[in-house]
């Protein structure tokens, strides 16, 4: 996938983000560089909550919200928060591989049947999955990653927001090109 710009060395992160909290973020995640130690977050990750992923990163250097999808949908407050309150500057949102919020229709019988193993009615499982699924449902993660990227930076004007993508397979951090698609 030529979106994808593979961070192995640190000349390999554009000049824009040089002495930027995203240079450390890859530093840190992808580089294996010693920790420095932090008293206050230099960014905040919305990320998908998949158990498949966990970065590597120094204590009190990052917020991170893990949502289905690392969408935004559901936790504006709390990004509204890491903003506002916490003067948060810079939101990484990071999608990966193999996210299972990828055509997530084939899961509405699953999620019905065990809402109603929870003690659900059978109305109210479905009508979440009805009402949510369509939000959530990504059928191109690049794609859905640029798109929630857009919508923040509608939001938080002054914040530096950065689309990122996380590969299961080898766990390393990718920036995604937005100009060649
Ligand atoms: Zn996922």
């Amino acid at each position: 996938m030529d979106t994808l710009l593979p961070i192995h060395v640190k000349k390999d992160i554009p000049e824009n983000y040089r002495d930027t909290a995203i240079e450390k973020l890859f530093c840190y995640h992808n580089m294996n560089h010693p920790f420095g130690s932090y008293s206050k977050a230099e960014m905040l990750i919305l990320m998908c909550m998949d158990h498949r992923k966990m970065m590597q990163l120094p204590d009190n250097f990052a917020y991170i919200i893990r949502n289905s999808g690392a969408k935004i949908d559901g936790v504006t407050f709390a990004i509204s928060f890491a903003v506002a309150v916490a003067k948060i500057n810079t939101i990484a949102v990071i999608g990966h591989s193999n996210c299972r919020m990828i055509d997530i229709g084939r899961y509405g019988v699953d999620f019905v049947q065990g809402l109603i193993e929870q003690g659900w009615k059978r109305q109210k499982a479905e009508m979440l999955f009805l009402k949510k699924h369509k939000v959530f449902e990504i059928k191109d993660v690049i794609a859905s990653v640029i798109n929630e990227t857009k919508k923040l930076r509608s939001q938080y004007s002054k914040v530096q927001i950065v689309p990122m993508y996380y590969q299961v397979e080898d766990k390393n951090l990718y920036l995604v090109s937005e100009d060649k698609l």
